[in-house]
């Protein structure tokens, strides 16, 4: 049986094979982009039940792609979990106002992934398919 599906918004291809790994071998679909932009774009035609959103990223970061999301009725009530190896205190607290749904830390942790992946799409999952 097949789950929600999920994008993964992430410049580095080690983080992005990762992640989708293992939300592949947990049952969930997956897309995946490698810039903001192209997170944007794709969450308003793919319409997925969570964005695991990476902060650095090539072209806008993630915190703009995130108000980029939420200005748009389409994309405004989707989760968005942040993952980021930010430990400067200025962007941690950007990070943290840009109002994210989640954080995730790197390196990743597989166990906090699929905790906080479970608890979001649980949360916000509703009658989205
Ligand atoms: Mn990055």
């Amino acid at each position: 049986m097949t789950k929600e599906l999920i994008l993964i918004v992430e410049d580095n291809e080690k983080n992005r094979k990762l992640v989708r790994d293992v939300l592949q071998h947990k049952g969930y679909r997956t897309i995946e982009c490698e810039s903001g932009e192209e997170g944007v774009r794709l969450a308003a035609e793919q319409r997925p039940a969570l964005v695991l959103m990476d902060i650095h990223l090539p072209g806008i970061s993630g915190i703009e792609a995130l108000k980029r999301l939420r200005a748009d009725p389409a994309t405004a009530s989707i989760p968005v979990m942040a993952v980021t190896a930010s430990v400067m205190t200025e962007d941690r607290r950007a990070v943290i106002a840009a109002g994210f749904d989640a954080f995730l830390g790197k390196p990743i942790s597989v166990k906090e992934l699929l905790a906080a992946v479970g608890r979001l799409i649980a949360a916000g999952g509703g009658g989205r398919t």
